[in-house]
């Protein structure tokens, strides 16, 4: 595999052949559909070393018929757009993305094709700066007068989203520099690479296991979800440490090379990774590169390569840049780590929300670090793809994920007795019907009641983010789903100690304490209730956009999924799910005996945030009469939620009177003084919420 960077020279063009074009479409789209879960939603479903085996499928493609590339093919672009969430911003200069490097020969070609472009002689020597390159979510930091200002992510390049606030949180930021070394530009962009250590990801990963929340899949993944949110507590809690690298802007800059920009860096107390080093020329940066091959597995934070870049500026700018990539800079790769092992066994799990998921069992083999027995294989298209069969031998990769993934069959060391894996029929755990939608990789149990869902639901409600109930664990879950004291989640608040002082690893005292817990959980707020529920792709975040939206479960429940749409920060998919969840009769009822329970299904006002571009906004109301979508008190709420107010009395002060059915003496007064009277839907419509 050669490097990113489109040839120089021009190519003869060559008529796209239909089934060259067919793959073409496939590899954009499947790129693009990963990118989108990588960038956007920091929730990748295939490993970097997949998506990289087809992105350089597609690049070799576009280089073989070079006009077929198009401006919106994934080769040409980096990252994704910035979140509607985030306030954006643009970048003076913009974030490039780099080319990749994967053999030695490719970084040799590099050299040559730059030494090409600059008319040199190609056993001259260009003088180089080899840098690890961190696994972590980049960012560029603008400092004014010596002070940190403003903090984006890379966003597609050009437009990041703006997380100032929480980058204030990491403490190896500095938020005001030191004299240095050099003087300090009064305008600069810094670019560095934010990132969690080992440790610090795996006590993340620790408690979300405990909140039975997804584990997030890296680092990365934890760093970019703990960066890319509104809350700047909920950063400081994941404490992140940044590595910073490179200049963008500079106004008047007055550096030479990148070596001085690094010590610069250094001395204005930025933190600058120990390892970078300057190479004389291209041999010393293989060095390097062989170097690290053996010692990256020492480091206590992820880096899965490394980055070379010219050292002098001025060579830099006269090399320029591709599409998404600079010409001076290329990204060495290194292989994850792999093994060989044997699968003794095809499990298949259920999740939460009824995903059947296949897993390798296989015979213990050791693996960067740690012992591993079991692989993912995804979903019934990865096992095709791979065609891996019980007592195979396979080749396993570890690359920061914690469940390693199986990327090669060794068929010539296949057994003669082995029969391709399919995905049963039925639910392993239930029994029941499973379906596969169609254009969709998961296979679901679509049996609401299987035990394997139900149990995975009641831990997740009763989690730490959710419901926290205190001493509802593992164990005490499957004892009352196995027994049928609990069929949905709201089923535990009926449970008395009676029932529970006979289970296992139950006593008096513990039986107590767990209905006391459940009585004490009623009160959460109702974001915690709505991420609760396990609604599919509702996560914490867009549990609190909802509540502070809605205001209570009601509202929630009867709005549209245009109305849930239309929340900042909640997309089509949320709200098509969030829709359908309500919809379904089973969950109305749950809901139903939730309040019947005594929970607490409305916000408590104070805690939302107020909803600023309402045109309920400074308006009072009155409502009268019976209204049919949401109670009178649920109504007041939102108007107070919006920046309106809500009166009991109509007055001269009143806005807009709200008329119900047998609407009574208010509407009289109302049409009296000329107020004008609207209906419940015109309401709703004016909150947004039609
Ligand atoms: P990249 O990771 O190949 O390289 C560019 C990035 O390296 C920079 O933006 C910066 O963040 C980082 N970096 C770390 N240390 C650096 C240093 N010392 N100097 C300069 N930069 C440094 O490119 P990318 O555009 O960030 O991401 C593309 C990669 O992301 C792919 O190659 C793939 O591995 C991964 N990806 C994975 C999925 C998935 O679904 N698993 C989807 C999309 C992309």
């Amino acid at each position: 595999m050669s490097d990113t960077t489109p040839p120089l020279e021009d190519e003869p063009t060559l008529v796209v052949p239909p089934h060259v074009a067919d793959r073409a479409k496939e590899l954009r789209d499947w790129l693009n559909y990963h990118s989108y879960r990588y960038y956007a939603l920091d929730a990748p479903e295939v490993s970097d070393a997949e998506w990289d085996r087809l992105f350089h499928e597609l690049l070799e493609l576009e280089t073989q018929y070079p006009d077929f590339a198009t401006a919106d093919s994934p080769t040409q672009r980096v990252g994704a757009a910035p979140a509607d969430f985030l306030p954006s911003y643009t970048h003076r200069q913009p974030m490039l993305s780099l080319g990749n490097a994967f053999k030695e020969e490719d970084l040799i070609a590099f050299d040559q094709r730059i030494k090409r472009m600059l008319g040199m002689d190609l056993n001259d020597p260009i003088e180089y700066v080899a840098e690890l390159k961190i696994d972590g979510l980049a960012v560029s930091l603008t400092y004014e007068e010596g002070r940190f200002t403003i903090g984006a992510t890379r966003g597609d390049g050009t437009t990041g989203e703006q997380v100032t606030n929480n980058l204030r949180t990491v403490r190896s930021l500095p938020l005001s520099l030191q004299p240095g070394d050099s003087p300090i530009p009064r305008l600069m962009e810094v670019r560095g690479e934010v990132f969690l250590t080992h440790a610090e990801f795996e006590r993340v990963n620790a408690g979300r296991e405990q909140d039975g929340l997804p584990l997030f899949a890296n680092p990365r993944n934890a760093a970019a979800g703990g960066l890319r949110q509104l809350d700047p507590k909920l950063t400081a809690k994941r404490r992140l440490n940044i590595f910073c690298y490179e200049l963008g802007y500079v106004e008047n800059g007055h550096l030479q090379t990148h070596w001085e920009t690094l010590q610069a860096l250094k001395s204005w107390g930025f933190r600058v990774n120990p390892h970078a080093r300057p190479c004389a020329n291209i041999q010393e940066v293989l060095e390097i590169v062989r170097e690290w091959e053996e010692k990256r597995s020492g480091l206590d934070y992820e880096m899965d390569g490394i980055v070379v870049k010219v050292n002098n500026l001025a060579l830099r700018s006269e090399l320029g840049q591709v599409a998404r990539s600079p010409r001076w800079a290329v990204a060495y790769k290194y292989q994850p780590p792999q093994a060989a092992t044997r699968i003794e066994g095809i499990v298949v799990q259920v999740g939460r929300t009824g995903a059947l998921t296949p897993v390798a069992v296989m015979q213990p083999v050791p693996l960067g670090g740690v012992v591993v027995r079991r692989a993912t294989l995804h979903n019934q298209d990865e096992i095709d793809r791979l065609d891996v069969r019980v007592g195979d031998t396979v080749v396993i990769q570890r690359a920061g994920e914690v469940i390693p993934e199986v990327v090669e069959v060794l068929k010539e060391q296949r057994p003669s007795d082995t029969v391709p894996f399919t995905m049963p029929e039925h639910c392993p755990v239930c029994g029941g019907g499973v379906e596969r939608p169609e254009g969709e990789v998961v296979t679901r149990c679509v049996n609401v009641a299987c035990p394997a869902q139900l149990k995975e639901r009641i831990r997740h409600f009763a989690s730490r983010g959710a419901m926290d109930i205190e001493g509802m664990g593992p164990a005490l879950i499957d004892q009352l789903v196995d027994k049928e004291f609990v069929r949905d989640p709201a089923d535990l608040y009926s449970l008395t100690e009676e029932q529970l002082v006979p289970l296992e690893r139950m006593a008096k005292k513990s039986a107590e304490n767990v209905v006391n817990a459940l009585q004490a959980s009623k009160d959460r707020p109702l974001d915690r209730l709505i991420f609760g529920l396990g609604i599919r792709h509702v996560g914490e975040h867009v549990a609190t956009l909802l509540a502070n939206r809605f205001c209570s479960m009601d509202t929630l429940a009867n709005a549209s999924e245009e109305a849930i749409a239309a929340v900042p920060g909640v997309g089509p998919t949320i709200a098509k799910s969030a829709y359908a969840f309500f919809q379904e009769p089973h969950n109305r009822e749950t809901l139903e005996k939730l309040r019947q329970a005594g929970v607490k299904m409305e916000s408590d006002g104070a805690a939302g945030i107020p909803v600023t571009d309402s045109q309920l906004s400074g308006k009072c109301f009155v409502f009268t009469g019976a209204l049919e979508r949401i109670t009178r008190q649920d109504a007041e709420r939102l108007a107070v939620q919006h920046g309106g107010r809500a009166s009991s009395s109509v007055s001269k002060a009143t806005d807009f009177v709200v008329a119900g059915e047998k609407a009574g003496s208010k509407l009289a007064k109302a049409q009296q003084l000329g107020i004008p009277v609207i209906s419940e839907a015109e309401f709703m419509e004016m909150a947004g919420l039609s």
